[in-house]
């Protein structure tokens, strides 16, 4: 059996990650959950937002799966999530985003991966307020060290998964500095990926290449805010937030979550879809050399996407969460073959 952390969250967080215990279970995946709260429900029982607890059992067990949590917009605590990927230093983002012909969408061949540099940038925490003169400045710091790992963390998954292109995304003609760090980063690191191809676009520019043309693009490497918009936008190319998975990976500490957040909207009115967690559960279970299950877990998922009225509303169908829950687990109990080229 295989410990992992596994956070609930907040807003929908519990709800979806309920439907994952179950689903595990169905799957009997080696998986031994360690529950911990992080954010508002930890705040609630321990006045601690992000419990030693917590951090002590990731550290002992190196992975974690994790519901979104919520952070005040404007005022109040600094984001856990940020604090989390600051703590275990997990610089790398990775959000795929691959069309599936059980989810129509504008763009039928969608296949990118973007990856986010999840640590530094506009996301540092480094703000200051000088309120007489009505001055506030965001720092975005960039650092070679950062831009460096990114950009190798980005060929190594290129060169891992089979994939030609890497692109590099900044605002080097404005932000002519922190734009060039990456730059010069993805100069140094490419000639020892000579399988992969690189170039480089404007962070605008590449907003309106990825709704015009998205199956032109492979791998995105770009800096943590344009990172946390790119990727939203590219979930929505695929079907939604309801189905984006996600990883936090750092040297040897990863934490799975979907691209989501708490979705107050609908939280505890069992609508919310469960898809991106348990994708992002497809992920975990690569990463814990539990490809078979994660296959399995794959294709039970789209099966049930593939029937309208056994998707959540997000996706124009009309099951709760316990619903498509129930209908992935008839289909893992079908015993589907796993595919080749299954999601990871
Ligand atoms: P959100 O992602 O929570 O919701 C955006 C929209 O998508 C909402 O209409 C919501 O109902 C819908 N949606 C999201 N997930 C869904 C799902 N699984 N099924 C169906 N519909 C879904 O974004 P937001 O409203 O901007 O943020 C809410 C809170 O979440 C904020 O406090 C934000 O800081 C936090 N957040 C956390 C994370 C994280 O924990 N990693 C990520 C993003 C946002």
């Amino acid at each position: 059996m295989k410990k992992v952390t596994l956070i609930p969250g907040d807003g929908i967080g519990p709800e979806i990650i309920k439907s994952v215990k179950t689903v595990f279970a169905a799957l009997q995946a080696p998986v031994e959950w360690e529950e911990h709260n992080a954010g508002l429900s930890a705040w609630e029982e321990k006045r601690d937002l992000l419990p030693q607890s917590l951090l002590d059992s990731l550290e002992r067990n190196r992975v974690a799966l994790k519901g979104p949590i919520t952070t005040p917009i404007g005022e109040g605590f600094r984001s856990v999530n940020i604090q989390l990927r600051q703590h275990f230093d997990l610089y790398a983002n990775v959000r795929p985003s691959k069309s599936a012909d059980a989810i129509p969408t504008r763009f039928r061949d969608v296949d990118l991966v973007v990856i986010r540099e999840n640590t530094e940038g506009l996301y540092s925490g480094l703000e200051y307020c000088d309120e007489r003169l009505g001055i506030v400045d965001s720092i975005c710091r960039i650092t070679d060290k950062g831009c460096d790992r990114i950009v190798r963390a980005g060929f190594e998954y290129a060169k891992a998964n089979n994939r030609k292109r890497l692109t590099l995304v900044h605002k080097a003609n404005i932000l002519k500095q922190a734009g060039a760090v990456l730059l010069k980063a993805g100069e140094r690191i490419a000639p020892d990926y000579p399988g992969v191809s690189m170039d480089d676009r404007i962070i605008d520019n590449m907003c309106m290449q990825l709704v015009t043309h998205p199956e032109r693009y492979d791998v995105i490497v770009t800096t943590n805010l344009f990172g946390d918009i790119l990727s939203d936008l590219a979930a929505g190319l695929v079907g939604g937030l309801g189905v984006a998975a996600g990883a936090n990976l750092g040297d040897d500490i990863a934490i799975f979550e979907a691209v989501h957040g708490s979705a107050p909207d609908i939280a505890g009115k069992g609508l919310a879809n469960p898809t991106a967690i348990l994708k992002s559960g497809v992920m975990m279970l690569h990463h814990i050399g539990e490809s078979t299950l994660a296959a399995r877990l794959d294709m039970a998922l789209d099966q049930t996407l593939r029937v309208k009225e056994h998707c959540t509303a997000d996706l124009g169908g009309t099951a709760g969460t316990p619903e498509f829950t129930e209908h992935v687990i008839r289909n893992i109990e079908k015993d589907p073959v796993p595919v080749a080229g299954a999601y990871r």
